[in-house]
């Protein structure tokens, strides 16, 4: 697999950061848990866009910025994620982060960890000053995806297209569309029930470390 340049394309929630960042936000913030829950399984069954869920579940949020500041303090990135960033810097690949999370939280916490300079593409948080104002979708293209507000298999498409070698890096259901078409997948969580049961290729993975050491054998890389 070697000879062609390399793009590692990464998932945010609950596979760069430890946890689902946004989702665990909007439970500790949105009163109506029951009315929460309810439309986070509309969206798992498909009935409803992630662009539609995050929409309302911005709506139902009785929080300010200093309430999301103060949570993200608390989030913590993946033990590996340090030496994985070293890593790609070694080797020269690209490391892009997509997410169809919030711009506000991976841009401060990869502030706080010192990896400010990594490139993400997510979906953005409108601020009013100290008030969560509402969410865009800058990345947003119904006609490739219905379902997602930033559909991953789109940045897969366009950088394979580019002639890049793909690997992609998740755990969750929004990473299921980027899943079948990256040259290499790494997946947890959700994401491996969703490649075994549709049969994709992937390789499993607890921490960075993992990768580093999969992607060093399949790439046949020398120290
Ligand atoms: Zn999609």
């Amino acid at each position: 697999m070697t000879g062609r340049d390399v793009t590692i394309i990464s998932d945010f929630d609950g596979t760069i950061a430890e946890r689902d960042v946004g989702h665990h936000f909007f439970e500790a913030f949105i009163p109506r848990r029951s009315e929460h829950e309810a439309l986070l399984e509309k969206w798992k069954l498909g009935l409803i866009s992630s662009r539609e869920c995050l929409e309302r579940e911005i709506a139902m949020l009785e929080a300010d910025r200093s309430d999301l500041d103060r949570f993200i303090e608390g989030e913590r990135f993946d033990p590996f994620f340090r030496d994985f960033v070293d890593f790609c810097e070694r080797r020269r690949f690209d490391l892009l982060i997509v997410s169809d999370g919030l711009d506000y939280y991976i841009d401060a916490m990869l502030m706080k960890f010192g990896a400010g300079f990594l490139e993400y593409r997510a979906n953005r948080l409108i601020l009013d000053g100290d008030r969560i104002a509402g969410v865009e979708f800058p990345w947003h293209d119904p006609e490739s995806c219905a379902l997602c507000g930033n559909c991953k298999k789109r940045h897969v498409l366009e950088l394979r297209e580019a002639g890049r070698l793909t690997v992609f890096i998740g755990n969750g259901l929004s990473d299921r569309c980027a899943s079948g078409h990256a040259d290499l997948v790494f997946a947890k969580g959700e994401l491996l029930d969703h490649c075994r049961k549709e049969r994709i290729d992937c390789l499993p993975w607890r921490n960075f470390r993992d990768i580093e050491r999969d992607l060093t054998a399949r790439l046949l890389l020398r120290d």
